[in-house]
C-alpha cells in the first residue's frame, strides 16, 4: 500500500511523525505537509503566490514541506510531486479533536476532502488533546487498520472517514463507534482587546457550550464516552429535503 501523509499542524507536528512511524514498517509512504501550522485554514487554497516544495530529509520517507495550506499540499503531491497516486490518504494526527461542525473550519479533514474530490479514498484522524506531551500511538493504529480496509477497494474509492481519538490510556478506550456528526456551539467567541496604540483587536476564544445528552449517536457523544469515533462523510452538501420545496418556488419566485 502506497500512503500519502498529510497534515494541518505543519511538517514538524508529532501526530503526524507518529502517523509516518506507524505505517513505515508495512506501507511505502509519502508525506508532503505545510512548513508550518495551518490549523483552521479549512480548505482555503493559494492562488496570489507562488507555492514551494522544499524536499526534506526525512528518516520515514520522501518528505517535501509546503508553503502553503493542507489542501494546496495534497494537490500539489497528487498533480505533480508524487511519481504514482496512493493508495489512500492520511491526513492528521490532528493535535485537537475534530468533531461535530467544527469540521468546516478543519485543514486535516480539508487534506482528507482534496483527496476525495481526486478519487482517492482519504481519512482524517484527531486526537482529543492539545497537549505537548500527548501518545498518539493509539490514534496511528486506529489510522493504519482503517487505511488497510481502504485501500484497493473500489466501492470505497471516494470514502472519506473522520476519526476521532479520546485522549485516554489504551486500556481505558471504551471501543468504537460508527457515527454521525453532532453540533458544536461556542460563546463569548471573539475577546476585544487594546493594542498598545489604543486601537481596538479582537481575539477569536470561543468557549464551547456542553452538549446535551440527547444525541447519543454522535461524534461528540462517543468521544465523550471515550469511545473511538468514526464519522463517514460525503461531499454532496445537497439538502435533498428541501428539494421539492424549492422546486414548488419556481413558479412564484420571479416573473420570467
Ligand atoms: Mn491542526
Amino acid at each position: 500500500m502506497f500512503v500519502l501523509l498529510t497534515n494541518d499542524d505543519g511538517i514538524e507536528a508529532p501526530g503526524l511523525l507518529a502517523l509516518a512511524r506507524e505505517f513505515c514498517a508495512r506501507h511505502e509512504l509519502a508525506i508532503v505537509a505545510p512548513d508550518r501550522e495551518r490549523s483552521a485554514s479549512a480548505h482555503a487554497i493559494t492562488v496570489d503566490r507562488p507555492l514551494r516544495a522544499k524536499k526534506i530529509e526525512h528518516p520515514l520517507g520522501p518528505a517535501w514541506a509546503v508553503n502553503g495550506t493542507p489542501g494546496d499540499c495534497v494537490k500539489l503531491a497528487l498533480t505533480t510531486l508524487l511519481s504514482r497516486q496512493p493508495d489512500v490518504i492520511v491526513s492528521g494526527i490532528n493535535r485537537g479533536p475534530n468533531l461535530g461542525t467544527d469540521i468546516f473550519y478543519s485543514g486535516t479533514v480539508a487534506a482528507a476532502l482534496e483527496g476525495v474530490l481526486f478519487g482517492l479514498p482519504a481519512i482524517a484522524v484527531s486526537l482529543a488533546s492539545y497537549a505537548a506531551t500527548a501518545d498518539y500511538g493509539l490514534a496511528a493504529r486506529v489510522a493504519r487498520a482503517v487505511a488497510e480496509r481502504l485501500a484497493g477497494k473500489p466501492a470505497l474509492s471516494q470514502a472519506l472517514l473522520n476519526i476521532n481519538v479520546p485522549n485516554l490510556p489504551d486500556k481505558e478506550i471504551r471501543g468504537i463507534s460508527i457515527t454521525r456528526l453532532g453540533t458544536r456551539r461556542y460563546k463569548n467567541v471573539f475577546e476585544a482587546r487594546k493594542d498598545p496604540r489604543g486601537q481596538p483587536y479582537y481575539w477569536l476564544a470561543g468557549e464551547l457550550i456542553k452538549e446535551e445528552g440527547s444525541d447519543r449517536d454522535t461524534d461528540i457523544a462517543a468521544v465523550a464516552e471515550g469511545k473511538i469515533s468514526i464519522t463517514p462523510l460525503h461531499i454532496d452538501l445537497t439538502d435533498y429535503r428541501r428539494l421539492p420545496e424549492l422546486k414548488g418556488w419556481l413558479d412564484s419566485l420571479f416573473d420570467i
